[in-house]
Protein backbone atom coordinates (compact mmCIF):
# COMPACT_ATOMS: atom_id res chain seq x y z
CA UNK A 1 0.00 0.00 0.00
CA UNK A 2 2.60 2.52 1.03
CA UNK A 3 4.62 1.69 -1.68
CA UNK A 4 2.06 1.89 -4.39
CA UNK A 5 0.99 5.45 -2.65
CA UNK A 6 4.58 6.28 -3.00
CA UNK A 7 4.88 5.66 -6.95
CA UNK A 8 1.88 8.01 -6.90
CA UNK A 9 3.26 10.40 -5.63
CA UNK A 10 6.61 10.04 -7.26
CA UNK A 11 4.49 10.21 -10.45
CA UNK A 12 2.53 13.40 -9.20
CA UNK A 13 6.09 14.76 -8.56
CA UNK A 14 7.50 14.20 -11.73
CA UNK A 15 4.16 15.40 -13.71
CA UNK A 16 4.10 18.50 -11.68
CA UNK A 17 7.64 19.03 -12.64
CA UNK A 18 7.57 18.43 -16.02
CA UNK A 19 4.55 20.19 -17.12
CA UNK A 20 4.57 23.26 -15.38
CA UNK A 21 7.09 26.14 -15.22
CA UNK A 22 8.81 26.46 -11.67
CA UNK A 23 7.41 29.61 -10.50
CA UNK A 24 7.29 30.66 -6.44
CA UNK A 25 3.96 28.87 -6.07
CA UNK A 26 5.24 25.75 -7.37
CA UNK A 27 8.20 26.06 -5.57
CA UNK A 28 6.16 25.89 -2.32
CA UNK A 29 4.16 23.13 -3.68
CA UNK A 30 7.13 21.17 -4.99
CA UNK A 31 8.50 21.51 -1.02
CA UNK A 32 5.01 20.44 0.37
CA UNK A 33 4.88 17.59 -1.86
CA UNK A 34 8.53 16.28 -1.11
CA UNK A 35 7.59 16.45 2.76
CA UNK A 36 4.57 14.28 1.67
CA UNK A 37 6.69 11.95 0.15
CA UNK A 38 9.50 11.12 2.70
CA UNK A 39 6.22 9.27 5.03
CA UNK A 40 5.55 6.44 2.75
CA UNK A 41 9.62 6.40 1.88
CA UNK A 42 9.79 5.74 5.54
CA UNK A 43 6.79 3.71 6.23
CA UNK A 44 8.94 1.39 3.63
CA UNK A 45 11.85 1.92 4.82
CA UNK A 46 11.08 0.67 8.52
CA UNK A 47 9.87 -2.76 6.57
CA UNK A 48 12.78 -3.39 4.41
CA UNK A 49 15.06 -4.13 7.61
CA UNK A 50 15.59 -6.27 10.95
CA UNK A 51 18.35 -4.06 12.28
CA UNK A 52 16.53 -1.18 14.88
CA UNK A 53 19.44 1.49 14.06
CA UNK A 54 18.18 1.37 10.58
CA UNK A 55 13.97 0.67 11.31
CA UNK A 56 14.78 4.10 13.74
CA UNK A 57 16.13 6.50 10.98
CA UNK A 58 13.46 5.01 8.97
CA UNK A 59 10.82 5.91 11.35
CA UNK A 60 12.36 9.22 11.78
CA UNK A 61 12.44 10.17 8.79
CA UNK A 62 8.84 9.75 8.33
CA UNK A 63 7.61 11.98 11.19
CA UNK A 64 10.43 14.37 10.40
CA UNK A 65 8.56 14.52 7.13
CA UNK A 66 5.13 14.03 8.55
CA UNK A 67 5.92 16.79 10.94
CA UNK A 68 7.49 19.60 8.14
CA UNK A 69 3.50 19.23 6.35
CA UNK A 70 2.31 21.02 8.67
CA UNK A 71 4.59 23.89 8.06
CA UNK A 72 4.41 23.17 4.32
CA UNK A 73 0.50 23.45 4.91
CA UNK A 74 0.61 26.86 6.53
CA UNK A 75 2.44 28.14 3.74
CA UNK A 76 0.64 26.82 0.97
CA UNK A 77 -2.57 28.13 3.22
CA UNK A 78 -1.05 31.34 3.31
CA UNK A 79 -0.39 31.09 -0.75
CA UNK A 80 -3.77 30.33 -1.15
CA UNK A 81 -5.16 32.94 0.92
CA UNK A 82 -3.04 36.02 -0.67
CA UNK A 83 -2.79 35.15 -4.34
CA UNK A 84 -0.20 35.14 -6.92
CA UNK A 85 2.17 37.76 -5.48
CA UNK A 86 2.14 36.81 -1.96
CA UNK A 87 5.62 37.04 -0.84
CA UNK A 88 6.30 36.52 2.71
CA UNK A 89 9.18 37.69 4.23
CA UNK A 90 12.01 35.88 5.38
CA UNK A 91 10.64 35.85 9.12
CA UNK A 92 7.75 35.30 8.72
CA UNK A 93 8.94 31.64 6.93
CA UNK A 94 11.35 31.43 10.22
CA UNK A 95 8.54 31.76 12.42
CA UNK A 96 6.71 29.57 10.48
CA UNK A 97 9.00 26.71 10.08
CA UNK A 98 10.85 27.02 13.33
CA UNK A 99 8.28 24.98 15.44
CA UNK A 100 8.38 21.99 12.76
CA UNK A 101 11.92 22.07 12.82
CA UNK A 102 12.24 22.26 16.75
CA UNK A 103 10.58 18.92 16.81
CA UNK A 104 12.49 17.00 14.14
CA UNK A 105 15.47 17.78 15.70
CA UNK A 106 13.80 16.17 18.94
CA UNK A 107 12.97 13.57 16.85
CA UNK A 108 16.13 12.75 15.50
CA UNK A 109 17.73 13.22 18.98
CA UNK A 110 15.08 10.65 20.36
CA UNK A 111 16.51 11.46 24.28
CA UNK A 112 15.98 8.26 26.94
CA UNK A 113 13.43 7.12 23.70
CA UNK A 114 10.95 9.90 24.43
CA UNK A 115 10.24 10.46 21.04
CA UNK A 116 9.83 6.69 20.06
CA UNK A 117 11.02 3.36 21.71
CA UNK A 118 11.59 -0.28 20.71
CA UNK A 119 9.70 -3.31 21.87
CA UNK A 120 12.14 -6.13 22.33
CA UNK A 121 14.52 -4.50 20.83
CA UNK A 122 12.90 -3.96 17.41
CA UNK A 123 10.94 -1.55 16.09
CA UNK A 124 8.20 -3.07 14.22
CA UNK A 125 6.46 -2.74 17.57
CA UNK A 126 7.92 0.43 19.03
CA UNK A 127 6.12 2.81 21.62
CA UNK A 128 5.27 6.42 21.09
CA UNK A 129 6.63 8.98 23.66
CA UNK A 130 5.77 12.56 24.75
CA UNK A 131 7.93 13.68 21.94
CA UNK A 132 5.41 11.80 19.16
CA UNK A 133 2.36 13.58 21.05
CA UNK A 134 4.22 17.12 20.86
CA UNK A 135 4.51 16.34 17.52
CA UNK A 136 0.91 15.02 16.92
CA UNK A 137 -0.17 18.22 18.97
CA UNK A 138 1.93 20.99 16.71
CA UNK A 139 0.65 18.92 13.53
CA UNK A 140 -2.82 19.06 14.85
CA UNK A 141 -1.89 22.88 15.87
CA UNK A 142 -0.39 24.06 12.12
CA UNK A 143 -3.35 22.27 10.57
CA UNK A 144 -6.21 23.97 12.96
CA UNK A 145 -4.14 27.57 12.31
CA UNK A 146 -4.32 26.78 8.76
CA UNK A 147 -7.81 25.95 8.27
CA UNK A 148 -8.54 29.08 10.51
CA UNK A 149 -6.85 31.16 7.93
CA UNK A 150 -8.33 29.46 4.74
CA UNK A 151 -11.87 29.93 6.71
CA UNK A 152 -10.86 33.45 7.36
CA UNK A 153 -10.24 34.06 3.74
CA UNK A 154 -13.53 32.16 2.90
CA UNK A 155 -15.16 34.20 5.16
CA UNK A 156 -13.77 37.56 3.72
CA UNK A 157 -13.47 36.71 0.37
CA UNK A 158 -16.51 38.40 -1.82
CA UNK A 159 -15.43 37.21 -5.32
CA UNK A 160 -16.61 33.84 -6.43
CA UNK A 161 -13.65 32.30 -8.18
CA UNK A 162 -11.40 33.02 -5.01
CA UNK A 163 -14.20 31.40 -2.69
CA UNK A 164 -14.16 28.37 -4.49
CA UNK A 165 -10.35 27.93 -4.73
CA UNK A 166 -10.24 28.43 -0.75
CA UNK A 167 -13.10 25.71 -0.36
CA UNK A 168 -11.72 23.26 -2.29
CA UNK A 169 -8.01 23.98 0.16
CA UNK A 170 -10.35 23.54 3.26
CA UNK A 171 -11.78 20.50 1.89
CA UNK A 172 -7.72 19.46 0.82
CA UNK A 173 -6.91 20.29 4.93
CA UNK A 174 -9.66 18.27 6.17
CA UNK A 175 -9.04 15.37 4.24
CA UNK A 176 -5.28 15.74 5.05
CA UNK A 177 -6.12 15.94 9.02
CA UNK A 178 -8.95 13.22 8.31
CA UNK A 179 -7.65 10.24 7.27
CA UNK A 180 -3.75 10.39 9.53
CA UNK A 181 -6.16 10.85 12.27
CA UNK A 182 -7.95 7.95 11.10
CA UNK A 183 -4.96 6.26 11.21
CA UNK A 184 -3.71 7.40 14.29
CA UNK A 185 -7.03 5.90 16.15
CA UNK A 186 -6.76 2.76 14.39
CA UNK A 187 -3.40 1.84 14.34
CA UNK A 188 -2.12 3.51 17.49
CA UNK A 189 -4.97 4.28 19.91
CA UNK A 190 -6.94 1.67 19.31
CA UNK A 191 -4.00 -0.95 17.86
CA UNK A 192 -5.02 -3.53 20.63
CA UNK A 193 -8.43 -3.95 19.61
CA UNK A 194 -8.52 -3.37 15.89
CA UNK A 195 -6.58 -4.80 13.36
CA UNK A 196 -3.66 -2.83 11.37
CA UNK A 197 -4.85 -0.85 8.38
CA UNK A 198 -1.85 -0.12 6.76
CA UNK A 199 -1.14 3.37 4.56
CA UNK A 200 -4.28 5.04 5.96
CA UNK A 201 -2.21 8.23 6.86
CA UNK A 202 -0.13 7.97 2.62
CA UNK A 203 -3.59 7.68 1.65
CA UNK A 204 -4.77 10.79 3.21
CA UNK A 205 -1.66 12.25 2.21
CA UNK A 206 -2.07 11.48 -1.42
CA UNK A 207 -5.18 12.25 -1.37
CA UNK A 208 -5.35 16.00 0.09
CA UNK A 209 -2.09 16.49 -2.81
CA UNK A 210 -3.90 15.08 -5.80
CA UNK A 211 -6.82 17.87 -4.40
CA UNK A 212 -4.26 20.38 -3.75
CA UNK A 213 -2.73 19.99 -7.05
CA UNK A 214 -6.47 20.13 -8.46
CA UNK A 215 -7.11 23.04 -6.53
CA UNK A 216 -3.44 24.78 -8.46
CA UNK A 217 -4.41 23.94 -11.61
CA UNK A 218 -8.11 24.54 -11.55
CA UNK A 219 -7.56 28.38 -10.08
CA UNK A 220 -4.23 29.19 -10.62
CA UNK A 221 -2.35 27.40 -13.47
CA UNK A 222 1.07 28.99 -13.67
CA UNK A 223 1.80 27.91 -17.00
CA UNK A 224 4.59 29.21 -19.17
CA UNK A 225 1.97 31.16 -21.51
CA UNK A 226 0.51 32.99 -18.54
CA UNK A 227 3.86 33.77 -16.74
CA UNK A 228 5.22 34.54 -20.38
CA UNK A 229 2.33 37.25 -20.34
CA UNK A 230 2.70 38.64 -17.00
CA UNK A 231 6.37 39.29 -17.68
CA UNK A 232 5.26 41.12 -20.74
CA UNK A 233 2.15 43.02 -19.27
CA UNK A 234 4.33 43.61 -16.54
CA UNK A 235 7.36 45.41 -18.79
CA UNK A 236 4.63 47.22 -20.53
CA UNK A 237 4.93 51.46 -19.42
CA UNK A 238 0.99 51.27 -19.41
CA UNK A 239 -0.58 50.01 -16.05
CA UNK A 240 -3.26 47.67 -17.13
CA UNK A 241 -5.92 46.00 -14.74
CA UNK A 242 -8.08 43.13 -15.61
CA UNK A 243 -11.82 43.35 -13.86
CA UNK A 244 -13.97 40.28 -13.55
CA UNK A 245 -17.95 40.93 -14.04
CA UNK A 246 -18.35 42.32 -10.47
CA UNK A 247 -15.18 44.43 -10.78
CA UNK A 248 -13.03 42.41 -9.22
CA UNK A 249 -8.99 42.78 -9.74
CA UNK A 250 -8.21 39.24 -11.08
CA UNK A 251 -5.30 40.28 -12.91
CA UNK A 252 -2.90 43.84 -13.02
CA UNK A 253 0.86 44.66 -13.88
CA UNK A 254 3.02 46.40 -11.56
CA UNK A 255 2.83 50.36 -12.92
CA UNK A 256 -0.14 50.99 -11.80
CA UNK A 257 0.71 54.05 -8.91
CA UNK A 258 -0.15 52.61 -5.10
CA UNK A 259 -2.34 55.85 -4.88
CA UNK A 260 -4.91 54.66 -6.48
CA UNK A 261 -5.12 51.73 -4.04
CA UNK A 262 -5.55 49.47 -6.73
CA UNK A 263 -5.08 45.72 -5.55
CA UNK A 264 -5.43 42.31 -6.69
CA UNK A 265 -8.56 40.19 -5.36
CA UNK A 266 -10.07 43.94 -4.50
CA UNK A 267 -12.91 45.43 -5.96
CA UNK A 268 -12.25 48.82 -7.65
CA UNK A 269 -14.40 51.68 -7.58
CA UNK A 270 -14.62 53.58 -10.24
CA UNK A 271 -16.77 56.51 -9.09
CA UNK A 272 -14.01 56.67 -5.35
CA UNK A 273 -11.13 56.24 -7.78
CA UNK A 274 -12.18 59.17 -9.71
CA UNK A 275 -13.59 60.96 -7.12
CA UNK A 276 -11.42 64.39 -6.80
CA UNK A 277 -8.84 63.27 -9.48
CA UNK A 278 -11.03 64.10 -13.11
CA UNK A 279 -8.87 66.64 -14.81
CA UNK A 280 -12.53 67.74 -15.88
CA UNK A 281 -15.12 67.02 -14.05
CA UNK A 282 -17.77 67.14 -16.58
CA UNK A 283 -16.05 64.59 -18.64
CA UNK A 284 -15.24 62.79 -15.33
CA UNK A 285 -18.94 62.45 -14.78
CA UNK A 286 -19.67 61.64 -18.59
CA UNK A 287 -17.00 58.50 -18.39
CA UNK A 288 -18.88 57.35 -15.11
CA UNK A 289 -22.07 57.28 -16.66
CA UNK A 290 -20.76 55.17 -19.93
CA UNK A 291 -18.78 53.04 -17.68
CA UNK A 292 -22.03 52.25 -15.21
CA UNK A 293 -23.89 51.63 -18.41
CA UNK A 294 -21.09 49.40 -19.57
CA UNK A 295 -20.61 51.36 -22.65
CA UNK A 296 -19.62 49.22 -25.00
CA UNK A 297 -17.45 51.40 -26.85
CA UNK A 298 -13.69 52.48 -25.16
CA UNK A 299 -14.25 55.05 -22.85
CA UNK A 300 -11.50 57.39 -22.02
CA UNK A 301 -10.85 59.82 -18.96
CA UNK A 302 -8.14 62.09 -17.72
CA UNK A 303 -7.39 62.04 -13.65
CA UNK A 304 -4.61 63.92 -11.80
CA UNK A 305 -2.70 61.93 -9.11
CA UNK A 306 -0.79 63.97 -6.16
CA UNK A 307 -3.00 66.43 -3.91
CA UNK A 308 -1.57 70.41 -3.39
CA UNK A 309 0.52 72.27 -5.54
CA UNK A 310 3.48 69.85 -5.71
CA UNK A 311 4.47 68.32 -9.23
CA UNK A 312 1.30 65.94 -10.60
CA UNK A 313 1.26 62.68 -12.45
CA UNK A 314 -1.64 62.67 -15.77
CA UNK A 315 -2.98 59.45 -16.12
CA UNK A 316 -5.07 58.91 -18.94
CA UNK A 317 -8.22 56.47 -18.17
CA UNK A 318 -9.24 53.44 -20.91
CA UNK A 319 -11.86 51.74 -19.86
CA UNK A 320 -13.24 48.31 -22.11
CA UNK A 321 -14.82 45.63 -21.94
CA UNK A 322 -14.66 41.80 -22.37
CA UNK A 323 -17.34 40.26 -24.39
CA UNK A 324 -17.37 36.46 -24.38
CA UNK A 325 -20.38 35.16 -26.20
CA UNK A 326 -22.69 38.52 -25.93
CA UNK A 327 -21.68 38.49 -21.96
CA UNK A 328 -19.92 40.80 -20.47
CA UNK A 329 -16.78 39.01 -18.49
CA UNK A 330 -15.23 41.77 -17.26
CA UNK A 331 -13.45 44.94 -18.35
CA UNK A 332 -9.64 45.98 -18.92
CA UNK A 333 -8.87 49.48 -17.41
CA UNK A 334 -5.73 50.44 -18.81
CA UNK A 335 -3.57 53.90 -17.31
CA UNK A 336 -1.05 55.83 -19.25
CA UNK A 337 1.08 58.05 -18.04
CA UNK A 338 1.31 61.23 -19.99
CA UNK A 339 2.44 63.96 -17.37
CA UNK A 340 4.74 64.66 -20.37
CA UNK A 341 2.55 65.02 -22.74
CA UNK A 342 0.02 67.07 -20.34
CA UNK A 343 2.69 69.63 -19.08
CA UNK A 344 3.46 70.58 -22.85
CA UNK A 345 -0.40 70.96 -23.23
CA UNK A 346 -0.23 73.19 -20.73
CA UNK A 347 2.46 75.43 -20.94
CA UNK A 348 1.57 76.13 -24.86
CA UNK A 349 -1.70 77.07 -23.22
CA UNK A 350 0.18 79.31 -21.01
CA UNK A 351 2.06 80.46 -23.67
CA UNK A 352 -1.27 81.07 -25.94
CA UNK A 353 -3.11 82.87 -23.76
CA UNK A 354 -0.23 85.58 -23.21
CA UNK A 355 -0.06 85.73 -26.93
CA UNK A 356 -3.96 86.22 -27.15
CA UNK A 357 -3.23 88.83 -24.36
CA UNK A 358 -0.34 90.50 -25.76
CA UNK A 359 -2.92 90.40 -29.38
CA UNK A 360 -5.07 92.11 -27.41
CA UNK A 361 -3.31 94.88 -26.14
CA UNK A 362 -1.88 95.18 -30.27
CA UNK A 363 -5.40 95.78 -30.82
CA UNK A 364 -6.00 98.12 -28.45
CA UNK A 365 -2.82 100.34 -29.44
CA UNK A 366 -3.72 99.88 -32.55
CA UNK A 367 -7.30 100.72 -32.57
CA UNK A 368 -5.84 104.30 -29.87
CA UNK A 369 -3.02 104.79 -32.92
CA UNK A 370 -5.69 104.61 -35.78
CA UNK A 371 -7.94 106.67 -33.14
CA UNK A 372 -5.11 109.35 -32.56
CA UNK A 373 -4.11 109.10 -36.38
CA UNK A 374 -7.67 110.34 -37.25
CA UNK A 375 -7.61 113.24 -34.77
CA UNK A 376 -4.72 114.35 -35.66
CA UNK A 377 -5.79 114.29 -39.54
CA UNK A 378 -8.87 116.00 -38.29
CA UNK A 379 -6.73 118.69 -36.54
CA UNK A 380 -4.29 118.95 -39.78
CA UNK A 381 -6.87 119.96 -41.58
CA UNK A 382 -9.64 121.57 -39.16
CA UNK A 383 -9.62 125.32 -38.28
CA UNK A 384 -9.55 125.05 -34.08
CA UNK A 385 -11.79 127.95 -33.52
CA UNK A 386 -14.45 127.60 -36.01
CA UNK A 387 -14.48 123.62 -36.67
CA UNK A 388 -14.12 125.10 -40.47
CA UNK A 389 -11.71 123.49 -42.83
CA UNK A 390 -8.07 125.15 -43.02
CA UNK A 391 -6.91 127.42 -45.76
CA UNK A 392 -4.36 124.36 -45.99
CA UNK A 393 -7.08 121.87 -46.40
CA UNK A 394 -8.96 124.01 -49.19
CA UNK A 395 -6.21 124.50 -51.52
CA UNK A 396 -4.98 120.72 -51.16
CA UNK A 397 -8.93 120.23 -52.45
CA UNK A 398 -9.06 122.87 -54.55
CA UNK A 399 -5.91 121.47 -56.45
CA UNK A 400 -8.01 118.10 -57.54
CA UNK A 401 -11.19 119.73 -58.13
CA UNK A 402 -10.45 122.52 -60.16
CA UNK A 403 -8.25 119.94 -62.63
CA UNK A 404 -11.50 117.79 -62.66
CA UNK A 405 -14.00 120.15 -63.07
CA UNK A 406 -11.95 122.31 -65.47
CA UNK A 407 -11.55 118.60 -67.57
CA UNK A 408 -15.44 117.75 -67.57
CA UNK A 409 -16.23 121.32 -67.97
CA UNK A 410 -18.26 121.10 -64.40
CA UNK A 411 -19.14 124.87 -63.34
CA UNK A 412 -17.71 125.58 -59.75
CA UNK A 413 -17.65 128.71 -57.90
CA UNK A 414 -15.41 130.28 -55.03
CA UNK A 415 -16.36 132.36 -52.58
CA UNK A 416 -14.08 134.88 -50.07
CA UNK A 417 -15.59 137.21 -47.90
CA UNK A 418 -14.33 139.42 -44.38
CA UNK A 419 -16.10 140.30 -41.35
CA UNK A 420 -16.65 144.00 -41.82
CA UNK A 421 -15.42 146.44 -39.63
CA UNK A 422 -13.95 143.69 -37.47
CA UNK A 423 -11.59 145.71 -35.74
CA UNK A 424 -14.04 147.99 -34.37
CA UNK A 425 -15.62 144.75 -32.26
CA UNK A 426 -12.76 143.68 -30.94
CA UNK A 427 -11.81 147.48 -29.85
CA UNK A 428 -14.97 147.42 -28.50
CA UNK A 429 -16.21 144.27 -26.92
CA UNK A 430 -12.36 142.39 -26.83
CA UNK A 431 -11.23 139.77 -28.29
CA UNK A 432 -13.23 137.08 -26.71
CA UNK A 433 -16.55 138.14 -28.10
CA UNK A 434 -14.35 138.81 -31.22
CA UNK A 435 -13.39 134.88 -31.22
CA UNK A 436 -17.26 134.34 -30.83
CA UNK A 437 -18.31 136.66 -33.96
CA UNK A 438 -15.85 134.95 -35.52
CA UNK A 439 -17.20 131.26 -34.54
CA UNK A 440 -20.71 132.22 -34.51
CA UNK A 441 -20.43 133.71 -38.30
CA UNK A 442 -19.11 130.51 -39.57
CA UNK A 443 -21.44 128.72 -37.57
CA UNK A 444 -24.24 130.69 -39.25
CA UNK A 445 -22.39 130.42 -42.98
CA UNK A 446 -22.23 126.70 -42.91
CA UNK A 447 -25.50 126.41 -41.88
CA UNK A 448 -26.68 128.27 -45.15
CA UNK A 449 -24.35 126.09 -47.21
CA UNK A 450 -24.79 122.55 -48.91
CA UNK A 451 -23.39 119.32 -47.29
CA UNK A 452 -20.69 119.02 -50.83
CA UNK A 453 -19.77 123.09 -50.02
CA UNK A 454 -16.56 123.76 -48.39
CA UNK A 455 -16.15 126.33 -46.00
CA UNK A 456 -12.60 126.86 -44.34
CA UNK A 457 -10.81 129.46 -42.32
CA UNK A 458 -9.09 131.65 -45.01
CA UNK A 459 -6.90 134.21 -42.50
CA UNK A 460 -7.95 136.21 -39.32
CA UNK A 461 -11.82 136.98 -40.02
CA UNK A 462 -11.64 135.52 -43.83
CA UNK A 463 -13.36 133.03 -45.09
CA UNK A 464 -13.32 131.46 -48.53
CA UNK A 465 -16.17 128.81 -49.72
CA UNK A 466 -15.83 125.96 -52.27
CA UNK A 467 -18.92 125.40 -54.24
CA UNK A 468 -18.89 122.60 -57.00
CA UNK A 469 -21.69 122.21 -59.53
CA UNK A 470 -22.24 125.41 -59.07
CA UNK A 471 -23.49 128.50 -62.11
CA UNK A 472 -23.21 131.89 -61.77
CA UNK A 473 -27.01 131.62 -60.85
CA UNK A 474 -26.32 129.43 -57.99
CA UNK A 475 -23.68 131.07 -56.98
CA UNK A 476 -25.35 134.43 -56.65
CA UNK A 477 -28.46 133.77 -54.98
CA UNK A 478 -26.10 131.14 -52.21
CA UNK A 479 -23.57 134.59 -51.85
CA UNK A 480 -26.57 136.37 -51.09
CA UNK A 481 -28.37 134.37 -49.15
CA UNK A 482 -25.21 134.05 -47.03
CA UNK A 483 -24.30 137.81 -46.45
CA UNK A 484 -28.11 137.87 -45.03
CA UNK A 485 -27.32 135.54 -42.56
CA UNK A 486 -24.48 137.00 -41.31
CA UNK A 487 -26.36 139.85 -41.21
CA UNK A 488 -29.33 138.72 -39.61
CA UNK A 489 -26.81 136.06 -37.20
CA UNK A 490 -27.05 137.87 -33.72
CA UNK A 491 -24.35 137.39 -31.57
CA UNK A 492 -24.49 137.44 -27.58
CA UNK A 493 -21.40 140.20 -26.06
CA UNK A 494 -22.06 139.02 -22.47
CA UNK A 495 -24.36 139.49 -19.40
CA UNK A 496 -26.51 142.50 -20.10
CA UNK A 497 -25.20 143.55 -23.16
CA UNK A 498 -27.00 143.78 -25.97
CA UNK A 499 -26.10 141.12 -28.37
CA UNK A 500 -24.67 142.38 -32.33
CA UNK A 501 -24.51 141.52 -35.75
CA UNK A 502 -21.72 141.75 -38.39
CA UNK A 503 -22.12 141.93 -41.58
CA UNK A 504 -19.72 140.57 -44.86
CA UNK A 505 -18.26 142.03 -47.58
CA UNK A 506 -17.81 139.32 -50.49
CA UNK A 507 -16.01 138.60 -53.53
CA UNK A 508 -17.29 135.73 -55.84
CA UNK A 509 -15.83 134.03 -58.95
CA UNK A 510 -18.03 131.14 -60.82
CA UNK A 511 -16.51 128.96 -63.53
CA UNK A 512 -18.27 128.42 -66.26
CA UNK A 513 -17.67 126.43 -69.79
CA UNK A 514 -13.78 127.42 -70.26
CA UNK A 515 -14.05 125.08 -73.13
CA UNK A 516 -10.48 125.43 -74.12
CA UNK A 517 -8.50 126.40 -70.58
CA UNK A 518 -5.47 124.78 -70.66
CA UNK A 519 -3.51 124.77 -67.12
CA UNK A 520 0.27 123.93 -66.57
CA UNK A 521 0.18 124.54 -62.98
CA UNK A 522 -2.83 124.67 -60.90
CA UNK A 523 -0.98 126.60 -57.87
CA UNK A 524 -0.58 129.12 -60.35
CA UNK A 525 -4.17 129.05 -61.32
CA UNK A 526 -5.65 128.89 -57.78
CA UNK A 527 -3.59 131.86 -57.32
CA UNK A 528 -4.95 133.94 -60.26
CA UNK A 529 -8.28 132.90 -59.24
CA UNK A 530 -7.98 134.17 -55.83
CA UNK A 531 -6.41 137.01 -56.35
CA UNK A 532 -9.44 137.79 -58.91
CA UNK A 533 -11.68 137.01 -55.75
CA UNK A 534 -9.69 139.00 -53.83
CA UNK A 535 -10.07 142.53 -56.03
CA UNK A 536 -13.93 141.76 -55.79
CA UNK A 537 -13.57 141.48 -52.08
CA UNK A 538 -11.81 144.49 -52.33
CA UNK A 539 -14.44 146.18 -54.43
CA UNK A 540 -17.29 144.74 -52.05
CA UNK A 541 -15.25 146.77 -49.39
CA UNK A 542 -14.86 149.83 -51.35
CA UNK A 543 -18.37 149.78 -52.53
CA UNK A 544 -20.08 149.92 -48.97
CA UNK A 545 -19.33 146.80 -47.87
CA UNK A 546 -22.65 144.05 -46.76
CA UNK A 547 -21.88 143.38 -50.35
CA UNK A 548 -21.15 140.79 -52.89
CA UNK A 549 -19.20 141.74 -55.75
CA UNK A 550 -19.18 139.27 -58.86
CA UNK A 551 -15.82 139.06 -60.81
P1 LIG B 1 -12.65 145.92 -42.92
O1 LIG B 1 -14.13 146.08 -42.99
O2 LIG B 1 -11.97 146.76 -43.91
O3 LIG B 1 -12.26 144.48 -43.10
O4 LIG B 1 -12.31 146.39 -41.53
P2 LIG B 1 -11.67 145.50 -40.42
O5 LIG B 1 -11.66 146.20 -39.15
O6 LIG B 1 -12.27 144.19 -40.41
O7 LIG B 1 -10.23 145.41 -40.96
P3 LIG B 1 -9.27 144.13 -41.15
O8 LIG B 1 -9.99 143.07 -41.87
O9 LIG B 1 -8.01 144.61 -41.83
O10 LIG B 1 -8.91 143.79 -39.69
C1 LIG B 1 -9.10 142.48 -39.16
C2 LIG B 1 -8.88 142.48 -37.71
O11 LIG B 1 -9.36 141.26 -37.15
C3 LIG B 1 -7.41 142.52 -37.35
C4 LIG B 1 -7.22 141.56 -36.24
O12 LIG B 1 -6.88 142.17 -35.02
C5 LIG B 1 -8.56 140.94 -36.07
N1 LIG B 1 -8.41 139.54 -36.00
C6 LIG B 1 -7.81 138.70 -36.91
N2 LIG B 1 -7.93 137.41 -36.49
C7 LIG B 1 -8.62 137.46 -35.30
C8 LIG B 1 -9.05 136.47 -34.39
O13 LIG B 1 -8.84 135.31 -34.58
N3 LIG B 1 -9.74 136.87 -33.31
C9 LIG B 1 -10.00 138.15 -33.03
N4 LIG B 1 -10.71 138.49 -31.94
N5 LIG B 1 -9.59 139.10 -33.85
C10 LIG B 1 -8.92 138.77 -34.98
MG1 LIG C 1 -9.69 141.08 -42.85
MG1 LIG D 1 -12.52 142.83 -41.92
Amino acid sequence: MDLSLLVCLVAIFIYVFVKNVITTQYKVYLLFHFFMMIWPIGQIGVHTTDRPHLQIIYITLSFVGFSMLGFGWLLFAKFLVNGTYYRPGRNVVLLMFTPSLLLSAAMIWNPANLFVAPVDDNYSERVYGPIFWCMLMLLVSYYLYSLYQLWKAYRSEARQADKARIFNALIGIVIMLGLPTLDLAINVGLDPWLPVIPGLTTLGIVLSDLYFLFSLQKHRSFDLVKVAQQDVVDTLSVGIVVLDEEDFVIEMNRNINPDLAIALGKRLDMASLLAGRSLDANAGEAFLRSYGEHSSERIHTEIALGAGPGPKQFLSLHAARIMVGGNLQGRVITLQDITELKSLVLKSQEHNTSLQERNRALIYMQDELFQANRKLEQMAITDSLTGCFNRRFLMQQLEHEVLTNLRYKIPFAVFLFDIDLFKLVNDTYGHVVGDEVIRRTAEAVRGALRRTDILARYGGEEFAVYLPHTNKDQAELLAQRIRQVVESNEVPTGRGRVPISVTISMGVHVVEEQTDLQIDDVKTYLKDLFSKIDSALYRAKDNGRNRVVNH
